[in-house]
């Protein structure tokens, strides 16, 4: 996951490139080097992506910083004009967006649609800014003296984003941020490109200034750049662990601020009063949509007590009713995944967890496409039970359609599993017992929680964001705490003085 392919030097003069979108226009990328973009469905070389020198990024940057003088001057009627714009305008390309993530991330049309949904819910938080950016005022805190606070945006901020949101997560920060009165530049998944340079072409068409949102595309070098380009005040990160540890020591090493976050392992907790059913599809609803590669997607059953049986039996006869096939398809649930090489891993985890003693109940690889010579990169759903802290499949981010059951005797024995766990991104507990649910809510040491909820990802208006190896830096995503990432505070103290009261002073100033 965290390996970016190795860009090739030149591309088939044949294939359509995907080129960077800087100061409000395609441009066409000048290095030297690309990525290969797959269709994962066909797993055939869809396109080229142009991948960014360290001088392609610098005018890129140099772009956003002419920009933002007259973009954090622009009122914020005048904002809030151009963000409404941009979300009818997403909203009315909706499905165009949804088919460039089909095409390239693979995911199925309903899906991606859900993704543009969660992404115009950001862009509709964002059209709020005016009361966001509210200050405070404290009149009167000394004798003729006011004090106030505002906020004012960073200057140029970048992004940088993950292969399986190629829509979502860019509005995730980019909303946010220019609504704020920043500049922004985006470095999107090189698997995934098409629908950055799409949304920055919605983005123009919606009357957002040359300049103010550019996208670079690339791998480390483009990122490198960012993360020690002296003129980028703050870097938004969302990926792997690993990557997210080193944007933000790196980032913040050069004086940035930094969020990064990172990857997952969610357990979903089933007590044994809780309905069977309703947790078996709740189960194989978050383990499988998107074949699993959702960051908030359930990648551990922790069955407590004897519910184990009956919930697994529960779960293993739903796996085979769904439908798995190219995105495009009508009536397709789950869609391939998104390289070769990573559908490989994820059935790599298979072998190594029967070998460390799972029981694999259902083997995804007996899916016809599996073995298709020359297809698309299928996986069907997988099913393990019996895993165990110590084996690799659960002690790795699988990020793909398998099921892992972890039982255990008591909830005492559940909270600890997921405390042990170095992830903590989501959670879910499923119960009819209120008491223990509040228990839960209040012992777990994870940053989303769900109550008979698989996938607990925060509406717009709340902040999304994991604990531990989940996120590094302070301040969550979007809503609320993107505000406050985007911008800082400046307070002013303010006097209004007769001048026929001045007077030299020097002693301390006081308030009383
Ligand atoms: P990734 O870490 O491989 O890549 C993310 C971004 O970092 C991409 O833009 C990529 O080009 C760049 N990158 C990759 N390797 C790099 C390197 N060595 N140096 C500099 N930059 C590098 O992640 P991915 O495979 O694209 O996405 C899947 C991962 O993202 C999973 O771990 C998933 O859990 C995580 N994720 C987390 C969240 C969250 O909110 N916590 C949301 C979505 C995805």
């Amino acid at each position: 996951m965290t390996q970016i392919a190795e860009p090739q030097v030149g591309a088939t003069p044949a294939t359509e490139r995907v080129n960077h979108w800087i100061n409000g226009r395609k441009v066409a990328g000048a290095s030297g080097r690309s990525g290969t973009v797959y269709n994962p469905a066909t797993g055939e070389i869809a396109r080229q992506v142009d991948f960014a020198s360290a001088e392609e990024v610098d005018t890129a940057v140099a772009a956003a910083k002419a920009a933002f003088p007259a973009w954090r001057a622009t009122s914020l009627s005048k904002r809030t004009d151009i963000l409404f714009r941009i979300r009818n305008l997403v909203e009315q390309h909706r499905e165009e967006v949804a088919a460039h993530l089909t095409r390239e991330h693979g995911k199925v049309r309903t899906d991606a649609l859900g993704e543009v949904q969660r992404g115009i819910e950001n862009l509709e938080f964002a059209t709020g800014i005016p009361t966001l950016l509210k200050g405070g005022f404290s009149e009167q805190v000394s004798t003729g003296i006011d004090v106030y606070q505002i906020r004012q945006p960073l200057g140029v901020v970048a992004g940088i984003t993950p292969f399986n949101f190629p829509a979502m997560v860019p509005m995730w920060m980019f909303a946010n941020a220019i609504a704020c009165g920043n500049t922004f530049v985006l470095k999107p998944s090189e698997k995934d490109p098409s629908a950055s340079v799409y949304l920055g072409e919605l983005l123009a068409e919606a009357g957002v200034p040359d300049g103010v949102f550019n996208v670079v595309h690339g791998d480390k070098v483009a990122v490198d750049r960012i993360l020690e380009h002296p003129d980028i005040a703050a870097v938004s990160f969302v990926g792997s662990t690993p990557i997210a540890r080193y944007i933000y020591t790196t980032g913040t090493a050069n004086g940035k601020r930094v969020q990064a976050l990172g990857g997952a392992k969610n357990h979903m907790v089933v007590l044994p009063d809780a309905d069977i059913e309703m947790a078996a599809d709740a189960a194989v609803s978050a383990a499988y949509g998107s074949a699993g590669e959702r960051c908030m997607a359930i990648s551990v059953v922790v069955a407590v007590g004897d519910v184990a049986d009956p919930l697994v039996a529960a779960i293993e006869q739903r796996l085979p009713k769904i439908k798995v096939g190219p995105g495009t398809e009508e009536g397709v649930e789950m869609g391939p995944l998104i390289t070769r090489e990573h559908r490989d891993r994820v059935a790599g985890f298979l072998d190594s967890g029967v070998e460390q003693g799972a029981t694999l109940r259902t083997d995804g690889r007996q899916h016809v496409l599996y073995s298709k010579e020359d297809g698309g990169f299928f996986l069907g759903v997988s099913l393990l039970d019996n895993v165990t802290p110590e084996m690799e499949c659960y002690r790795n981010e699988v990020f793909g359609p398998v099921l892992e059951v972890v039982r255990v005797p008591t909830y005492a024995d559940a909270a600890r599993v997921i405390d042990d766990n170095p992830y903590a991104n989501g959670t879910a507990i499923f119960t009819r017992d209120g008491g223990a649910a509040r228990q839960f809510q209040f012992d777990v040491q994870v940053g989303m929680v769900g109550i008979n909820v698989p996938i607990p990802v925060p509406v717009a208006y709340y902040s999304f964001g994991g604990w531990k190896a989940s996120l590094f830096g302070d301040l969550h995503m979007y809503g609320p705490e993107g505000i406050q990432f985007y911008t800082r505070a400046k307070i002013v103290t303010a006097r209004w003085p007769d001048p026929a009261t001045s007077k030299v002073d020097l002693g301390f100033p006081q308030t009383r």
